[in-house]
């Protein structure tokens, strides 16, 4: 059961309208109005843009913050089980590197006693499944024990693993063949050695992968290169094409992971830190790559223009946007194998995540986070409906740059569609725009 109203909720009266200027094909200067609170998008002669369909009930998204708490619930769409943090990479600006000392470690027992007691408090069987590491391989023991049992108790459910692929070899292909997981492979093409060794460089390795892609990738559509967007891999072409090099395959589809979030210090002065170049760069390739075709062979860019597209044709407020990475839904649940509750998969349930414990769902409280629309910048930003707000529990100076990265990511996108939609290239953004305080830390930049 949800716990938020149903229907088509009221924007509020003074929510800012933002002028995009833009030129026609013709080097005409043309001027759009676009509201992201009400998704409406008018050009000058009053006419609304992409609003072919009616508009649509929507549910209004539960604000949570550490005053109003979120909950989950025990029939969870998505369980997002942590194997454990330890990870045979080290990237350098990890979502999970301030945590790891925060990680429950469990024993490969563990993952027994998970399983005799999920049917205690499980009341419904979940649509995906998702195992976590670090890195997940590094746990096969476990992954032998949970895997067989939860797929007999749960056939239809989607399994999946994010893995940086480094440790395949034939018996985790016939396993994750045998089970049907779903695998999406962390790697940055051009950008890779942010992430550390190069699993390419290594001819055995470099073999594993390409027999995975061959195996499960293509039209099977078992199998995704992923690749977070930093300073080093800022053109979205170059890196998809450096990765269909190693793949040996022209056609290749794949995702990004987002531009870069930064989660500690080192992430601050190093890839979370980019230049006007860098950020110059991104929006030419992504809006070329909108062009081209490229931008939509990212699955994630894919996504985000048809969900933009949509939110103007349904009008979509607002007011019915959760968070970002969906873990403010109630019904996305992050545990580990001591059946802690976490904020998310990225988080160690022996520090300040923990939210409670499976064996009393009720009590969890998601108090950790903060939803979008308690920040100022968000609610004063023309890329909410694309960013819908960051990491939730990122605060200050990590906050300030992880923002600034999506703003330009999103802006970025949103040049995309207008362009490959009306023709129209966007020049700017003016408006009520308040961006997040300015990083107060000084900060030594590291060049990537
Ligand atoms: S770009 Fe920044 S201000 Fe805009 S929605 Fe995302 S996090 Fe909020
Ligand atoms: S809260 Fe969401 S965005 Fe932040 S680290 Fe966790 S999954 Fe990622």
């Amino acid at each position: 059961m949800r716990r938020s109203g149903q229907g088509r909720p009221s924007t509020a009266a003074l929510l800012p309208i933002y002028v995009l200027s833009c030129i026609d094909q013709e080097g005409q200067a043309v001027e759009l109005s676009y509201s992201p609170h009400d998704s409406t998008l008018i050009d000058e002669t009053g006419k609304s843009l992409l609003t072919d369909i009616d508009a649509a009930d929507f549910t209004v998204a539960t604000p949570v913050s550490p005053s109003m708490p979120g909950w989950k619930s025990d029939a969870p769409l998505t369980l997002k089980i942590q194997l454990g943090l330890n990870c045979n990479y080290s990237c350098s600006y990890c979502n999970q590197a301030s945590e790891v000392g925060s990680g429950t470690v469990t024993k490969t027992a563990d993952a027994d006693e998970f399983l005799q007691e999920l049917g205690s408090w499980l009341k419904a069987a979940p649509e995906r499944i998702e195992f976590w590491g670090g890195e997940p391989f590094l746990y096969m023991a476990k992954l032998k024990r949970l895997v067989p049992d939860l797929r007999a108790r749960f056939p239809l459910a989607k399994f999946s693993i994010v893995t940086n692929g480094s440790l395949l070899d034939e018996d985790i292909l016939a396993f994750i063949e045998k089970f049907d997981i779903f695998i999406a492979v962390s790697h940055d093409g051009p950008g890779q050695h942010l992430r550390g060794p190069d699993p390419f460089d290594d001819p055995e390795r470099a073999t594993w992968l390409q027999a995975l892609w061959k195996r499960r990738g293509g039209d099977r559509g078992r199998v995704s290169f992923n690749a977070v967007l930093t300073p080093a891999n800022a053109d979205i072409r170059a890196t998809r094409q450096w990765l269909a090099n190693q793949l040996g395959d022209a056609m290749l589809t794949l995702d990004t992971e987002g531009v870069v979030s930064v989660y500690d210090d080192q992430a601050l002065a190093g890839p979370g830190h980019w230049s006007k170049d860098d950020y110059a760069l991104l929006h030419q390739s992504i809006v070329e790559g909108f062009l081209d075709g490229q931008a939509l062979q990212f699955g994630d860019i894919a996504y985000k223009a048809r969900d933009f597209i949509h939110s103007l044709q349904t009008k979509r407020p607002s007011s019915s946007l959760g968070q970002k990475c969906g873990m403010d839904d109630p019904h996305q649940l992050a545990v580990d194998l001591k059946g802690n509750v976490m904020t998310c998969q990225n988080t160690g349930a022996q520090g300040k995540h923990n939210l409670g414990h499976v064996s009393a769902i009720n009590q969890v409280k998601l108090n950790t986070s903060t939803h979008w629309s308690h920040r100022e910048s968000c609610n004063h930003c023309p890329v909410l409906q694309l960013c819908k707000g960051s990491c939730m529990y990122l605060h200050d100076d990590l906050f300030t740059q992880s923002c600034e990265n999506e703003y330009h990511y999103n802006t970025a996108i949103l040049a995309g569609v207008l362009k490959s939609v009306t023709g129209l290239t966007l020049q700017s953004i003016s408006g009520d725009i308040r961006r997040p305080p300015k990083i107060k830390r000084v900060i030594k930049v590291i060049a990537v």
